[in-house]
Formats: structure tokens, sequence, C-alpha cells
């Protein structure tokens, strides 16, 4: 890729993100035998498990390493279509935030006490990272330096002013403050910059080497990890292009239970893993699967990174190592580098068709120009800083922007999905919510009220293809038009309001009001 001063980068493509290149390349240094396949080959043949896993994501790794703590002689085995950390949790911006900004949403679905006991789980997710990357040897830049929510338009101005009152209301006050101008200039100075909110529970990381610390530890607690190795067929059910809707041949029958889950997968040939159960951290890829796609959009995130400027990062006074995002919809989100690059994200990335994640989600020109005109707009005075990379991945989105962990109905398959962009925190939850699942305990470190609020309940379904995409793709341009037009200070029209709306009216919490 060619580095640019200014206008379209290419993302990285198929290619490995600069997060994941960094992590590899320490791996391989640290430990030759860890890197090599040989350490998680492709399934070939059949085999049994206790539990079988499918995604070697985050939400995977967490359960499997939960489940080898709880149980030890359970037999756990992980597949994974491409390399552990090859997905969102090897590309994703690395904040760990909190949930008190969704606070209002979290106590319409919960009511204040499970609302409040869900985003103290989500914080102590937060301080968890750092102690068990900590104790583990994990190296992940684990900076707890809180986050910023910032306005960058008269029209952002009031977006936390809810989410910061019912804080104060619950005795949270302290979780998430709003900031005056001042306060706000003296951490990161922009002239677009106007107020904004200030959430101290937060932390950013490497996020491709959590990844890959978690697939070390899973392998010395004796997870038999499959990397390389495609899930074609879970209980019976396959995926469809259609996201899964008239696809996907036979259904299990439901309400069968104590029958093993039969996984068949493609890889280094045919392979089959008879399990007493099944965990699926699919993130977007379960877009596609008939019992988990109807609750997904898909969307995709893009992320560029410029070139070392520590000097340029002392002079906007941005050295405290906060994560800052703005108050579109569409939102920004910038972190810093421990070398002092910033990476940012976000600005409006594209609908998914049906379960298809393919080069949209990859290889998007457009999205990363948008990230990289995001940049530009808020600190103005890095015109002239060049962009190094830039990549993107998919985002699994639930109607409530919260995700759901569960039980298929009356199938022994547990899933976590619907992070909506936000599971680096949650899916350390969802770990030990899905080992309990599968294991049928209780789960271990969380507390009952937030289990309660946590597991059990699923997102609304969307309308079936074709009507989720285009209605997905049509909204989602309004809303980033919509935007670009508030960020220059102008009002829409009535018309692209009206349509950005359109989402909220039908009960879905997909846009900005
Ligand atoms: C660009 C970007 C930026 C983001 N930034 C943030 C952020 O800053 N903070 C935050 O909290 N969240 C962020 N997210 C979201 C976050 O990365 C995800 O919510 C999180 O990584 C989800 O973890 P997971 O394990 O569920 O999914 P993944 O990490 O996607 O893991 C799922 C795995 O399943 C595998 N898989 C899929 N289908 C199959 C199959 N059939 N057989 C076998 N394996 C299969 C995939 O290859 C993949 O590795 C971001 C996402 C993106 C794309």
């Amino acid at each position: 890729m060619t580095a640019r001063a200014s206008g379209h980068v290419r993302p990285t493509g198929a290619r490995r993100s600069w997060w994941l290149r960094e992590a590899l390349a320490a791996e391989a240094a640290a430990d030759p035998g860890l890197a090599s396949p040989d350490a998680a080959p492709p399934l070939r043949g059949t085999t049994t498990a206790d539990v079988a896993i499918v995604g070697g994501g985050y939400t995977g790794l967490w359960t499997a390493i939960r489940i080898a703590e709880q149980a030890p002689g359970a037999r756990v085995v992980l597949l994974e279509s491409d390399i552990c950390g090859g997905g969102p949790s090897g590309r994703n911006g690395g904040f760990a935030t909190g949930w008190w900004d969704e606070l209002p949403t979290l106590i319409e679905r919960h009511g204040v006490s499970g609302a409040v006991s869900a985003a103290l789980a989500i914080d102590d997710a937060v301080d968890e990272i750092g102690t068990w990357s900590a104790a583990n040897g994990v190296d992940a830049w684990y900076t707890r330096r809180g986050t910023l929510s910032v306005s960058a338009a008269p029209a952002q101005d009031d977006k936390w002013v809810e989410a910061v009152a019912a804080c104060a209301a619950t005795g949270y006050g302290d979780r998430y403050q709003s900031l005056d101008p001042q306060a706000v200039q003296a951490r990161v100075a922009s002239p677009v910059i106007r107020a904004g909110a200030f959430m101290p529970v937060a932390a950013t990381i490497q996020p491709a080497v959590l990844a890959r610390g978690l697939r070390r530890v899973a392998l010395e607690r004796g997870v038999v990890i499959h990397e390389g190795t495609r899930v074609e067929e879970l209980d019976g059910e396959r995926p469809g292009w259609l996201g899964g809707i008239g696809s996907g041949g036979r259904r299990a029958q439901a309400g069968k239970t104590g029958r093993p889950v039969r996984i068949r997968t493609s890889g280094d040939g045919p392979g089959e893993v008879i399990a007493g159960s099944a965990v699926v951290g699919m993130n977007a890829w379960a877009a596609a699967w008939p019992s988990f796609g109807r609750r997904l959009v898909t969307w995709s995130s893009y992320i560029v990174l410029t070139e070392p400027i520590p000097d340029r990062l002392e002079e906007i006074g941005w050295t405290g190592g906060e994560g800052l995002a703005d108050a579109r919809f569409t939102l920004h989100y910038l972190r810093t580098t421990r070398d002092g690059r910033i990476a940012i994200g976000g600005g409006g990335g594209r609908a998914g068709f049906g379960g298809r994640i393919g080069a949209v989600f990859t290889d998007d020109a457009t999205a990363t120009a948008r990230a990289e005109a995001g940049l530009r707009r808020l600190f103005p005075s890095l015109r002239g800083v060049r962009i190094e990379d830039a990549w993107g991945g998919p985002i699994d989105i639930s109607a409530d922007h919260l995700p759901s962990i569960g039980t298929v109905p009356g199938r022994p398959i547990h899933f976590a999905q619907g992070y909506s962009g936000n599971g680096v925190a949650p899916s350390l939850v969802a770990g030990r919510a899905l080992a309990g699942l599968a294991l049928g305990t209780e789960p271990v470190g969380l507390a009952p009220e937030a289990a309660e609020a946590l597991v059990g309940g699923r997102a609304r379904a969307f309308p079936p293809e074709p009507f989720r995409y285009l209605g997905a793709r049509v909204i989602r341009e309004a809303i980033v038009r919509r935007e670009a037009i508030e960020e220059r200070g102008e009002t829409a029209g009535p018309v692209l309001r009206e349509i950005t709306r359109l989402p909220r009216r039908l009960g879905y919490h997909l846009s900005p009001d």
C-alpha cells in the first residue's frame, strides 16, 4: 500500500490488519512454535468434544478459556475458518469502553437495577482485560485513561445529556460526566470540538495482541484449536446467502435435547465434530445462518492509521491516552498508539447483503476516505500527516445496538451476537456467560443480577432480505448525508430527516433520533 498525505488510501483487502501483522511478527519472534500452523492445524476426520466452539475471536476464545478453568477435564474444540484474531477481534479500534452512554437503552430493556448491574459488569470487564493480560504475560498496550465523547457540530451538542443524567439519577454520576469546552480542549485541542463527556472506566488496547494472547492461553490450558477449518453445517443447518432465510438445508428438530451436536467442517478435507454442546461466536458471519441471521444487520467499519506523529500529538495536547469519539450516529472513533500514531475509524460504512461477508467489508476505499476525512476535519493542523495503513471489517448490528447472549430454543447451541461495534469488553462478559450455559452452571464471575439482565433476551428480528439490505443501505446513506450537512452547521431537509428517523419509529435503535 502506498502512503498518502491525502486522498484515498487503499485498504488492506484480504491482507492482515496492521495490528495483526504486528502481533503475528511479535508472536513468531517470541515463540515460533506457537505461530506455526502445527499449533492449531486444520481438522481432518472425525473428533469428539464436550463443547465445540465456532469462531476464534474474543467470544470463542474467552469462552474456551473459562470452560477450561471451570471444568479442567472437559474437551473443548475450537473451530476457526481463518486464524484466531483474523476477524474483527484482530482488526478493531481497540476501545474497551463502559456502557454508561447506553444506560437509557439498558434501563428500557432491563429496568434500573438490571441496567446498572449490566453496566457494572462491563466496567469490571474493562478492568479485567488489564489484569488478565498482565497476569498472563500479554502485552496488549492496555491503557486505562478513559474515553471522551465530543461534539464536533451544533447538532451533536446534547447527545450525551440523557445518558449523563441517567447515570446521575442512578447514583453513578461519576461514571459519565459532562465536560465544558475548556476541559475538553485541555485534553485535546481542536477547532471543531465544542463540548464533551468523559467516561473514566475505559481503556485502549492493541486488539490483535489480545486475540493472539487469548489463543496462546487457550492452547496452554488444553483447548484444541483447529484453524483453517470452516464450519459448513451445524446441527443440520447450513448458511445461506439470503441470510439463512429459506435456505440452509434441513433444520434440526427443536425440542430434542440430550443428543449430541454434529458439526461438519471443511479445510484440509472434510471434518466432523460430535459435541455435547456448541457455542457460536461467529460475529457478522452468523448473519448467514437460519438460527441467527434474522436478528442481525451487517455493517462495515474501516480504520485508517497515520504515520508516527508524537510531536504533533504534543501540539494538540492529546498525550493523555484517552479514547475519543465524536457524537455522530455514524461516529468517528480515534485513539493514539504506543508509537504516537492516530488510528481513526468510522464515519459511515456500508450495509452487507444477507449473510455475505465479501469485499465490501475489507476493500472499500470510499469508507477509508470517509474515515480519513474525519481526521482532517477534526484536526486540520494534521493536514500533511501521512496515512500509512487502512483496513476494515464487518460488525454485527442488532436492533437495540446491544448484544444478545442465549441458547437456540430446544438445542444445546449457545450464542453471543449483535455487539454492534462494541464487543471488546462485552465479549469477556459473554465468555463467562457462555461457559456457564455450555457447562449447565451459573456463570462464574458475573453477578446474578447482571447475568439475569444479559443472558436469555433476544433483540427483535429485522425484515427478511432484500428489504433488510435495501432499508439498511438507504437509511444508512441518508444518515451519513444528514450528519455531513449538520457538520457544516446547516439543517438537513425535512425529507432527509424523516428517512433518518424511520428506524426509531419502527422500534429499531439504529438512527440518531
Ligand atoms: C473496524 C472495526 C472496528 C471496531 N472497533 C471496536 C472498538 O474499538 N471497540 C469495540 O468494543 N468493538 C469494536 N469493534 C467490534 C469488535 O471487534 C467485535 O465486536 C468483536 O471483535 C467480536 O468478537 P467475536 O469473537 O464475537 O467476533 P470475531 O472476532 O469476528 O470472530 C468471529 C470469528 O468467527 C470466524 N468464523 C465465521 N464463520 C465461521 C465458520 N463458518 N466456521 C469457522 N469460523 C467461522 C471468523 O473467521 C472470525 O474469526 C470493531 C469492529 C470493526 C470491524
